[in-house]
């Protein structure tokens, strides 16, 4: 047996077992919060931005990250705070997601969300929901009061007025620049790549000083979508996961191949596998496939996953992505509080703030 788990957390971290990590607790949070967000990932050049449209943008990620960390900083919990920092966002034109959104094939709006609760892995998503003015907070109610995990078009929207979230006419959700988009798209035969150049999905994710983690993520999803299209980000586990254990994640790119590498929840199952093995390494003791798995197995040794491992982690998720043809990025909070990004574009809307005193908003690759 022990040559099987031996080999079975080789293999499955893949790249970790030469790294032995201390086993005290020097990198963990000393009930700290960490925050991290983003407003979409894509072709975002300094040439390419007015210095008004580079400024506004600034502005926009500022505040929600400003609002997640006042929930944090005030000893709020990690759900609140991906809360607070979405739904500015969602209300930010500038963004794809809520008001602003991109529009279908058909002209039209259909809205993804998803959240999850790092704590105890309850989840909820909405699917294609057209008159719900913040979807983020219709995931959270089928999170809270429905015994489903997602919800989809027309159910999802009775569940929404059952429950008395706020509902708006679908032209709420119009903005000139997001048709034009759809209509370049459709003159020139153009993807949706071309036309939008950049993804404007919002997301967020926290650890709070309970030391509980939660990641959500909305979307418009991409210009031009057809025949009830969803991409990854109402799909738990591709655009959204968080696990205490491991870490919390929210996608933005190319929901295709976020869905097939089902990138959020990988990075944080090599997370908890790297802990394995650092365990392994540290007491000299073997984990086991249910070590991995607190509830029943034995106790984990405590293993702090130092940031450039967590990062290394982010990246090779990130390169499994492009060498199957996709783009996008995520953001990453772990429970020792770092908070990272990883992209492969040009730039990635993003901030994050901690309570070590990081406080930063960014937009392309080299800041
Ligand atoms: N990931 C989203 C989707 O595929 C798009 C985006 O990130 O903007 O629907």
């Amino acid at each position: 047996m022990r040559g099987f788990f031996t080999r079975f957390a080789i293999a499955a971290s893949g790249f970790a077992l030469a790294v032995s990590y201390p086993v005290s607790a020097q990198d963990h949070a000393q009930a700290g919060w960490s925050l991290a967000i983003h407003g979409g990932a894509g072709t975002i050049a300094r040439d390419s931005m007015t210095p008004e449209e580079d400024a506004a943008h600034r502005a926009a990620l500022q505040a929600a990250l400003d609002a997640g960390a006042k929930v944090l900083a005030d000893g709020g919990s990690a759900l609140d705070a991906i809360e607070a920092a979405i739904l500015i966002m969602e209300d930010e034109p500038r963004f794809n997601a809520g008001k602003g959104a991109v529009y279908t094939w058909d002209a039209t709006h259909e809205l993804d969300a998803s959240i999850m609760d790092g704590r105890t892995r309850d989840a909820g998503a909405v699917a294609g929901v057209t008159t719900v003015r913040n979807p983020i907070l219709l995931a959270r109610k089928v999170m809270t009061d429905s015994p489903h995990v997602m919800l989809s078009g027309k159910g999802a929207e009775t569940f929404a007025a059952e429950q008395g979230i706020e509902l708006v006419p679908p032209s709420y959700f119009d903005t000139e620049f997001r048709l034009k988009a759809l209509e370049r798209m459709k003159a020139k035969q153009l993807s949706a790549l071309d036309v939008d150049l950049k993804f404007g999905t919002v997301g967020a994710v926290a650890l709070d000083r309970h030391g509980n983690m939660a990641a959500g993520t909305s979307t418009g999803g991409m210009t031009g979508k057809r025949w009830g299209r969803v991409g990854d980000a109402p799909i738990i586990g591709a655009g959204t996961y968080a696990d205490d254990r491991a870490c919390a994640v929210s996608a933005t790119g190319w929901g295709e191949f976020f869905i097939r590498v089902g990138v959020a929840h990988e990075i944080c199952a090599r997370l908890r596998m790297e802990k394995a093995v650092g365990a392994m390494s540290a007491a000299d003791r073997i984990p086991t496939l249910v070590a991995l798995d607190h509830h029943d197995g034995p106790e984990m040794p405590e293993v702090a996953i130092p940031e450039g491992a967590a990062q290394d982690i982010a990246d090779a998720v990130m390169n499994d992505v492009k060498a199957l043809g996709g783009d996008g990025g995520v953001i990453v909070v772990t429970p020792e509080g770092h908070a990272l990004y990883s992209f492969n574009t040009a730039g990635m809307y993003r901030g994050r703030a901690t309570s070590a005193g990081v406080n930063e908003v960014a937009i392309y690759g080299d800041e």
